[in-house]
């Protein structure tokens, strides 16, 4: 560790373990840090950067945006916000939306939204069905439905009503729904807790299960969403509608923006002038940077691109399985994909840093591929290639 990272650590709350490693600049899948040093990105900080660095396009409509206006409260109108709102809308085929300024805050927002409605309707529902092993965000509302103790524990007592179901078992979820049940929430693809895709029985189940028994269902698609599957959201694979849905990470491609959508049915029973709000919210400027991503997602087919990217990934995945012992499952889909090995996945996350790849970890013993995804066939081959070389 340099001087600089000691300096910044004395600074800053320890909540973080960063990498050593300084970033100074981008391009493309490629980051550089401060010694020159260049890395292939399977991280994407955190599956944020989707049309990876130094897209020019995007960068100009943001400087152009800047020099109009960045900010006006909700207090009054802006034209970017509504352009943002129409486009997440059409990708979503949801009907309202409500900018926020992270994923945690649009779980916060669709659980609120969740409560207000059962609230308006009278049906004396609170309870929120969540997944074990998912993952929501770090606010209390968000932790309180994250389905893992550690993220929990110190913070007790946490929002009541939550009860936790097991993943793709359609029975322990029914097992958990009572005549107080408000919502289920989860994740078509789990990130944090080690890529867990959805199986169609679980996501058209639960579907089916709300509908009969009038809960609603968020999904959370603030990792998984954007294209990433190869679907924009990757609910939309499952031939289901979610009420709620929550989106973040990828939208604003790194301009700190989220976002949650309701139906109209919802919309209409839910939250009203003066329940909800937040200052920053519907930001000219993270609003142009969701229009801008989302016009050049669709120009250039990014979700297809990840969707041909992601097989050749899975292929090449499964091929190095049958080299390493070590590898034990290939899992996920599209660009969001895991690996479950049995090695100390801090060491292997190092070591791949020093031989120029980012890489993280998602639950336990899954290491985890969210590149952008721009990326081509010989980045991947790349990456294999370095992953060959510290798991042989
Ligand atoms: C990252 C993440 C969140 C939290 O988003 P923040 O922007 O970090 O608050 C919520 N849900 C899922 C599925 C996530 O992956």
């Amino acid at each position: 560790m340099n001087e600089y990272m000691k300096e910044t650590n004395e600074q800053l709350v320890h909540t973080y373990n960063p990498f050593p490693v300084v970033l100074e600049h981008g391009e493309g899948a490629y980051l550089y840090d401060t010694e020159g040093k260049k890395y292939l990105d399977f991280a994407a900080g955190y599956a944020v950067t989707s049309l990876g660095y130094g897209n020019e396009e995007l960068n100009e409509a943001l400087k152009e945006q800047i020099d109009k206006i960045y900010h006006t409260s909700n207090l009054y109108y802006n034209t970017a916000c509504l352009q943002a709102a129409t486009v997440l809308k059409r990708i979503s085929g949801m009907d309202r939306i409500f900018f926020t300024n992270s994923g945690g805050e649009a779980v916060e927002g669709a659980l609120k939204a969740a409560r207000k409605y059962a609230y308006k309707k009278g049906t004396g529902r609170y309870e929120f069905i969540a997944m074990k092993e998912s993952f929501h965000g770090r606010s209390f509302g968000a932790v309180s439905v994250t389905g893992h103790a550690a993220y929990q524990e110190p913070f007790q007592p946490l929002v009541p009503g939550v009860s936790f179901a097991d993943y793709n078992d359609l029975n322990s979820v029914k097992a958990l729904v009572t005549d107080k049940t408000c919502a289920i929430i989860l994740e078509p693809l789990q990130g944090e807790g080690g890529i867990n895709l959805a199986t169609d029985e679980f996501m058209q189940g639960i579907r089916q299960i709300c509908d009969e028994e009038g809960i609603l269902m968020i999904c959370d698609e603030v990792q998984c969403g954007m294209g990433r599957t190869g679907s924009m959201f990757c609910w939309q694979k499952y031939g289901i509608r979610p009420d709620i849905m929550t989106m973040a990470k990828a939208i604003g491609n790194g301009i700190p923006v989220g976002a949650f959508a309701l139906t109209e049915e919802v919309a209409k029973y839910s939250l009203e002038p003066g329940d909800h709000g937040t200052t920053y919210g519907g930001n000219p400027l993270a609003c142009t940077a969701v229009s801008k991503t989302v016009e050049i997602f669709e120009r250039e087919n990014i979700a297809a691109h990840a969707k041909e990217m992601g097989i050749y990934l899975t292929e090449k995945l499964l091929a190095l399985k049958e080299k390493c012992d070590c590898i034990k499952e290939v899992k996920g889909t599209g660009l969001m994909q895991g690996i479950k090995i049995m090695k100390p996945l801090g060491e292997v996350t190092k070591t791949a840093l020093e031989e120029g790849l980012l890489v993280i970890g998602a639950g336990k013993d899954v290491l985890r591929f969210v590149p952008p995804l721009i990326i081509e066939k010989n980045e991947i081959d790349e990456m294999i290639e370095i992953l060959e070389k510290i798991l042989l």
